[in-house]
């Protein structure tokens, strides 16, 4: 079985502009990010990135202008990253057990890669990623700078790179 580092995407991977963010010249790379990924593929982690694309279904952007930026995201991070999965609906207009806190996208990724959920993370920075997370049993690491109500995650870590620190003892 494999084990598995699923991420979640704005705010952790790209910078969290406090809005959808679909166009790619908003679409900026964390500092580290990179670097970051690489470790976890040398210590032989699958990564996956689990993304809320609810804009999509809301009309406000299309999946082409989604992939463009998933494109960009790929290319500068060596396409190390071994899928992304994303989940294009909005509550408002179809309710899907994929879009997080649900767990369908974990759940494809862990049948398709046979991933051992023990041994495996996930890094988030909303309270439902941890709360996905949670529910699937996979460890959890929270990007944030101070703790958030009614969230629990295993660790805390300023940036993904302080977060693969936590991961890779
Ligand atoms: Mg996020």
């Amino acid at each position: 079985m494999n084990k598995c580092v699923f991420l979640d995407r704005d705010g952790v991977l790209n910078v969290e502009r406090g809005d959808y963010t679909w166009l790619v010249d908003d679409f900026k790379i964390i500092d580290g990010v990179p670097e970051a990924i690489g470790k976890l593929k040398n210590a032989g982690f699958l990564i996956v990135v689990v993304t809320n694309q609810s804009g999509i279904s809301q009309g406000i952007y299309t999946r082409a202008q989604m992939q463009a930026c998933h494109d960009k995201l790929m290319k500068n991070t060596r396409f190390l990253i071994d899928r992304i999965y994303y989940c294009p609906y909005h509550p408002s207009v179809t309710a899907s057990l994929a879009r997080k806190p649900g767990t369908l996208m974990i759940e494809k990724a862990v049948a398709k890669f046979n991933i051992d959920l023990q041994q495996s993370w996930m890094v988030g920075d909303r309270p439902r990623d941890i709360e996905c997370g949670q529910k699937m049993g996979l460890k959890t690491i929270m990007i944030a700078d101070k703790a958030q109500d009614g969230c629990m995650p295993d660790h805390y870590a300023a940036n993904l790179l302080q977060a693969v620190e936590e991961i890779i003892l």
